[in-house]
């Protein structure tokens, strides 16, 4: 099999600590197993995209010197495909349209599980709907970081938004499976999705053996995640400080580089980090 992995950064914001651990984490798996690493912005939230964010993280990149194989796919630019597989997901009964709003479904107590009111009464056409795919029993799956994730009762959830927008899932999952991505290393906030899109890719006949390796975070002091909401710090991106966190970031996923490392140029610095990149000494938590 043929590694190809992949960093998909949301442009909210500049790369920080927490997304650069992401980021360097993917780029040396896939480099130790000479695999090919892609780049992908999802930007499918517009509320959420701050401008000038893409490029940015697109520059701090290659300032550290992760280079990416292919060219960069932005999830803004591919919501026809979405639509398709959508449509799909209902020609086969896998899902339906649901107009419950969110205060109806506080009022039923159906947030979190969803109680099926749809499939009983079938929205009215003209006013705008979500789509919603039936859940399932979820596969279970051995994270190459966290360890085996027991297979679980994924409710029913929305795949298309009543604002027109996709749902990360969808996208995610269409996404990977057309691109053959079959390694996924991205943070643990992640880990408690990979049920719903293990069901997803049942869903649409999607068989790729995909691995997963979900990463530490790097929390705030208040013990939330780092993200533009908590405040977190942009990297730094001049030579002497690149060269400093990623020897830092280095450490914090368990690898352990050698003190002379952090006076070496950048080629070095990547150069260990690939020859002596070992996931399984990447911790399942951080505490700094
Ligand atoms: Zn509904």
């Amino acid at each position: 099999m043929i590694y190809r992995g992949r960093f998909a950064p949301s442009p909210t914001g500049p790369l920080h600590a927490g997304s650069l651990l992401t980021a360097l984490a993917s780029y040396l798996d896939a480099r130790a197993n000479n695999g090919s690493w892609l780049l992908r912005i999802e930007d499918l939230d517009p509320p959420r995209t701050q401008p000038g964010a893409e490029t940015s993280i697109l520059k701090t990149l290659e300032a550290y010197g992760l280079e990416w194989d292919e060219t960069v796919l932005r999830q803004s630019e591919r919501l026809e495909i979405y639509r398709e597989f959508c449509e799909q997901l209902l020609r086969e009964k896998h899902a339906y349209h649901c107009q419950c709003s969110r205060s109806q479904l506080k009022a039923r107590g159906a947030v979190k599980n969803y109680d099926g009111y749809c499939i009983q009464n079938p929205p009215n056409s003209g006013s705008p709907t979500a789509i919603r795919l039936r859940g399932g029993l979820s596969t279970p799956f051995d994270d190459r970081v966290q360890g085996v994730q027991q297979a679980e009762a994924v409710s029913d959830f929305t795949v298309f938004r009543r604002d027109g927008l996709f749902a990360y899932q969808l996208a995610v999952v269409v996404d990977d499976h057309l691109q053959n991505i079959n390694q996924i290393v991205r943070g643990k906030d992640l880990l408690s999705e990979t049920a719903k899109q293990g069901l997803l890719m049942q869903r649409l006949s999607f068989s790729q053996v995909t691995f997963y390796a979900h990463l530490p975070l790097i929390l705030a002091e208040d013990g939330q995640k780092l993200s533009k909401q908590t405040l977190a710090q942009p990297v730094a991106t001049t030579p002497d400080s690149i060269r400093t966190t990623l020897f830092k970031t280095l450490r914090l996923l368990g690898q352990e580089p050698p003190n002379h490392l952090i006076y070496n140029d950048l080629t070095d610095i990547h150069t260990w980090g690939i020859e002596h990149w070992n996931i399984n000494k990447v911790p399942s938590d951080l505490s700094i």
